[in-house]
């Protein structure tokens, strides 16, 4: 059991690196170089509000590593996004896109700020000016931002069209553009379409079938909504669903299109009629199959990981689970499938709008979907193989493969 002292986001993240570091047997100096971000950009972000006063927001820019290829990773917008929560996303880039094998280091942005809060005109502003501020970073071949939590195909719109004031028509700049723009079809929907293809497999391995098992998912954000909806499609039993204002459970199944139309119609979930309202911490604590947290990190902490009854968990949000937690679900025979392996296909279709981009050219729905499948399926299978092999978890895995070939491939850039 890890020591009980408060570590940060970060330090979490490179707990699971350390493991995975101390296996591979790199030597110390390769260890501090990989474990630490290669460049950090901290920014003021002045605007003008609504009512015409000036507020200064602070933006950061996290290149983490680029032995693989350019900087990739969202934009967050949230009044949680600090310094160190981005540093210890950017470096979660790292990791997942080295493990499912897509030519990108890791990066991560993000404005501490309260979308929720902020008029489509503040959004607009403040989206260009923090372009205009971390700039000279980004580039096709250099750093390529993407949507997160907070943000969307129109903030990236906004962050292509400032780049290009600069640059020129750049549309490769950013991933997860509306497809009107240069964005790929399919892109929406491709985080939530991952950790189901992931679901999926895991799901034959572990003998239970799709057909009725019980589903809860914590969040109804891009990533949540898809999840669910895919889901319901597959014919599982979605029973418990949240949002940031609380959540509700049926046990005999929601019907999930008609939640979709509510959470269209009232811009909540916890309001559905048809069934129990429960909190998000109630929510965690249900009796199910497959629980999928798909919101905010460390929702899952040492307090409430005794309390979970689901038989898989599946990492849609980044960092849902402290390390603590995560031994907690282990010793308790929770499988567990790690964020860099379940929510990694948002990036994978940002790979494919980018190598689009490059040839202006655009894929089908079909195309996507199905080369979506096969990087992941692919990534799932190495994963669990690498488990069985070395006997150690999912998520050692994940990592020991991520952090593997970061360091193979630094080694062979021979700047060191
Ligand atoms: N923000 C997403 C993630 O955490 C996608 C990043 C991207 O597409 O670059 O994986």
């Amino acid at each position: 059991m890890l020591g009980s002292k408060e570590i940060t986001v970060y330090e979490e993240v490179n707990v699971f690196f350390d493991r995975a570091a101390e296996r591979l047997g790199l030597e110390d100096g390769v260890r501090e170089m990989l474990r630490r971000p290669w460049r950090e950009l901290q920014v003021s972000v002045p605007i003008r509000t609504d009512e015409g006063d000036i507020k200064v927001y602070t933006g950061y820019r996290v290149q983490h590593n680029g032995a693989r290829g350019p900087y990739k990773g969202g934009v967050r917008y949230h009044p949680l996004a600090d310094q160190e929560e981005v540093r210890a996303l950017a470096s979660l880039m790292t990791w997942k896109n080295a493990l499912v094998d897509i030519p990108f280091g890791g990066a991560k942005g993000g404005i501490q700020c309260d979308p929720r809060t902020m008029s489509e005109g503040e959004l607009n502003r403040l989206t260009r000016r923090y372009t205009l501020q971390i700039e000279h970073l980004l580039g096709v071949n250099r750093d390529i931002p993407a949507p997160d939590l907070g943000t969307n195909s129109q903030t990236m719109a906004w962050m292509m069209d400032t780049y290009g004031q600069v640059h020129g028509y750049t549309p490769g700049v950013v991933t997860g553009k509306p497809v009107e723009l240069g964005g790929s079809v399919g892109r929406d929907s491709a985080t939530g379409r991952g950790a189901v293809y992931v679901l999926r497999e895991a799901a034959k391995d572990l003998g239970i079938s799709p057909d009725g098992a019980r589903i809860v998912v914590q969040g109804f954000g891009q990533v949540g909504s898809w999840t669910v909806r895919l889901l319901g499609e597959m014919g599982c039993k979605v029973i418990g669903v949240s949002d940031v204002d609380g959540g509700i459970y049926n046990p005999n199944g929601i019907d999930v299109n008609a939640l979709v139309q509510h959470k269209e119609s009232c811009r909540t979930v916890s309001t559905f009629p048809n069934g129990d309202r429960v909190t998000n911490e109630e929510l965690l604590e249900l009796d199910c199959e497959f629980l999928v947290p798909a919101a905010i990190d460390k929702v899952i902490h040492r307090d409430n990981a005794p309390k979970v009854r689901a038989r898989v968990v599946v990492e849609a949000a980044n960092h849902p689970l402290t390390p603590e937690a995560d031994e907690i679900l282990n010793a308790a025979g929770v499988t567990v499938i790690p964020d860099i392996l379940a929510n990694a296909g948002g990036v994978i279709v940002s790979y494919f709008e980018w190598t689009q981009n490059f040839y202006q050219h655009q894929w089908d729905m079909e195309r996507v979907n199905d080369e979506l499948n096969k990087i992941m399926t692919r990534a799932y299978i190495a994963v669990k193989e690498k488990a069985a092999s070395e006997r150690i978890t999912l998520r050692e895995a994940a990592f020991l493969i991520g952090v593997g070939r970061v360091a193979k491939v630094a080694k062979m850039r021979g700047f060191i």
